[in-house]
């Protein structure tokens, strides 16, 4: 057979699909533009899971008629200007976000700046792009709203792969909590079209964040940890021995200020931490994780879901430490010497 080249929807198409797989990593990925755009307010409205419709709304900067326009496009971003993407302070950097919802969906995008008499919106379509058009402003102070409806209806194949919507609401929900865990100064609020599955995490310190999120219950039976050396830096909480926690319960890794999957490295020290107590028994930690800018890559993953770390070993030695160290575990033997 001949080589050819795929078309460019198809490419788009291939590339979307990397960084949207369902409703929560949309929301993880808005969330995150609301937080960039110094929102102190975010609210998540969502139905049927967000496989109809999600809208994430802020607070935050907005944008002008010029850039809402420029948004939805691919590799457009007001976030990187050369040199490291790992020394970026942003959440993204790579602008593709946007452009691969407005792939698989139908996508609205409004916003307005303090100063402008009113907002402007711009529409995706599955693909097909719309010029701006004036609209009502989101907020007088400044903000953006962001619909995203029927996900992947003209996708079939991916369509299926979404699951029930209650599914799909506990993964955006996980994400929620994990963005909330990670930015303790935002106030968040889900609106589910539910009333008892709808909530307020309200902006506070991050000790009170961490009750909100997890519940008193999580807060009464772990222990705060807290290392540092080598220019690493870890601080959190971890789950007392023998504690099993919910069925929904998480476990939450923050790596400078991201919050990424529990990766290799620090599954496999959490394993080795709880080894002596129970082969079977995985703590539920929240780890506030910081390394040098260098010492970590955000890029290896197109949802910037995993983090490599330069250091593996380090990453993973400095976990086992600081949990053993606050739940007293005496490493070798698996005695708890004293619990915190
Ligand atoms: P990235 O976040 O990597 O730059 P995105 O596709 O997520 O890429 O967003 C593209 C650009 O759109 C951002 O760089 C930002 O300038 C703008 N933008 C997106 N969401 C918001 C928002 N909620 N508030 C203000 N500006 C936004
Ligand atoms: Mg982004």
């Amino acid at each position: 057979m001949p080589i050819s080249y795929l078309s460019n929807a198809v490419i788009n198409m291939i590339r979307a699909g990397e960084v949207v797989e369902r409703p929560a990593s949309v929301v993880k990925e808005l969330i995150e533009n609301s937080i960039d755009a110094n929102a102190t307010v975010v609210r998540i409205s969502l139905r049927d899971g967000g496989k109809s419709l999600l809208v994430v709304e802020d607070d935050g900067d907005g944008m002008d008629c010029e850039d809402v326009d420029k948004c939805v496009d691919r590799h457009a971003t007001s976030k990187f200007s050369g040199g490291e993407a790992s020394s970026l302070c942003t959440y993204g950097f790579r602008g593709e976000a946007l452009a691969a919802i407005g792939a698989v969906a139908d996508l609205t995008v409004q916003t307005n700046q303090a100063k402008s008499a009113h907002g402007w919106e711009t529409v995706v379509w599955f693909g097909q792009k719309f010029a701006p058009r004036p609209c009502s402003k989101v907020s007088d102070s400044g903000g953006t709203r962001v619909a995203v409806r029927s996900i992947f209806r003209k996708y079939p194949a991916r369509h299926r792969m979404l699951r029930s919507n209650g599914h799909e609401l506990s993964a955006v929900i996980h994400v929620v909590k994990a963005a909330a865990l990670a930015a303790p100064e935002v106030t968040f609020i889900v609106d589910t079209g539910s009333a008892t599955k709808s909530f307020v995490l309200r902006a506070g310190k991050s000790g009170d964040r961490v009750q909100d999120v997890l519940g008193l219950d999580y807060v009464k039976n772990s222990a705060s940890l807290s290392l540092a050396r080598n220019g690493m830096e870890i601080s959190g909480r971890v789950s007392l021995p023998g504690w099993s926690g919910s069925k929904t319960s998480q476990s939450t890794v923050i790596v400078n200020n991201r919050p990424v999957s529990v990766g290799k490295s620090i599954d496999n020290a959490l394993k080795q931490a709880f080894n002596g107590i129970s082969k079977h028994h995985r703590p539920q930690v929240v780890l506030n994780i910081t390394v040098p800018a260098k010492e970590v890559d955000v890029n290896a993953h197109a949802a910037k879901r995993e983090v490599r770390f330069l250091f593996p070993d380090a990453i993973q030695s400095l976990v086992t430490d600081a949990i053993n160290q606050a739940v007293g575990v005496v490493p070798d033997t698996g005695v708890i010497s004293e619990i915190a």
